[in-house]
């Protein structure tokens, strides 16, 4: 059966950095790029990373019901396309996301048993903060913005249908690469 794999954590928990290795190992998967609204980043590829859009045509897209899922992030829109995840699902595909709690939640109300999420947890705030700052991808407001939202974000760290500590990158990988598996063949 299909399913959703659904990959949540704060920003600088790892994520992105999980996503790559995932995205290696598991060709099958299909990957959903979302909508968003921020700006782009340096290392960033539209179309790839995500449909970098303006606030006006996000707003279009949710007059035309494009959206299965969308939420404000950190000052920032972000949106899951309804027809991308209809499509593969038609065609028998298993899909990834990364997408914040409030999509998580989402998914999870709409698809039950067929979204299975897993929230990637950073050691600590401290260690979070600091990631975020040697990534250098943010201003440090912006870094204060997502450090504050982390907090909130890891009181549902429990919330969700697998936690990952990613303390150690490979030792976190190991064991999501694990997850997935089981989850790929249920
Ligand atoms: P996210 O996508 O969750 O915002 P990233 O994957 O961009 O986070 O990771 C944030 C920063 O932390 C990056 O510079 C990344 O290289 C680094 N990082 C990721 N995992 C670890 C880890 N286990 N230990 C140390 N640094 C890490
Ligand atoms: P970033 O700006 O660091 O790429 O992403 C910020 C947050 O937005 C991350 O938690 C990311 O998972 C989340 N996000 C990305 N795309 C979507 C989406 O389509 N929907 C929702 N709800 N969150 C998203």
């Amino acid at each position: 059966m299909s399913k959703l794999i659904i990959i949540v954590a704060p920003s600088g928990a790892g994520k992105s950095t999980l996503v790559k290795k995932i995205r290696k190992d598991f060709n099958e998967l299909k990957e959903s790029v979302s909508y968003t609204t921020r700006k782009m980043r340096a290392d960033e590829i539209e179309g790839v990373s995500y449909f970098f859009i303006s606030k006006e045509e996000f707003q279009k897209k949710i007059d035309h019901d494009d959206f299965l899922e969308w939420a404000l992030v950190h000052s920032n829109y972000y949106g899951t396309s309804k027809s991308f995840i209809k499509q593969q699902l038609d065609n028998g595909h298993s899909i990834l996301l990364d997408i914040d709690t409030q999509g998580a939640d989402a998914l999870k109300a709409i698809y039950a048993d067929k979204a299975k999420a897993i929230f990637i947890c950073p050691p600590s705030i401290e260690e979070l903060e600091k990631r975020l700052i040697n990534r250098g991808s943010d201003s440090p407001d912006v870094i204060k913005e997502r450090v504050a939202n982390a907090k909130k974000e890891l009181l549902k760290k429990n919330d969700y249908d697998f936690m990952i500590l990613n303390d150690d990158l490979e030792a976190a990988y190991k064991e999501l690469k694990k997850i997935i598996g089981e989850v790929l063949n249920t």
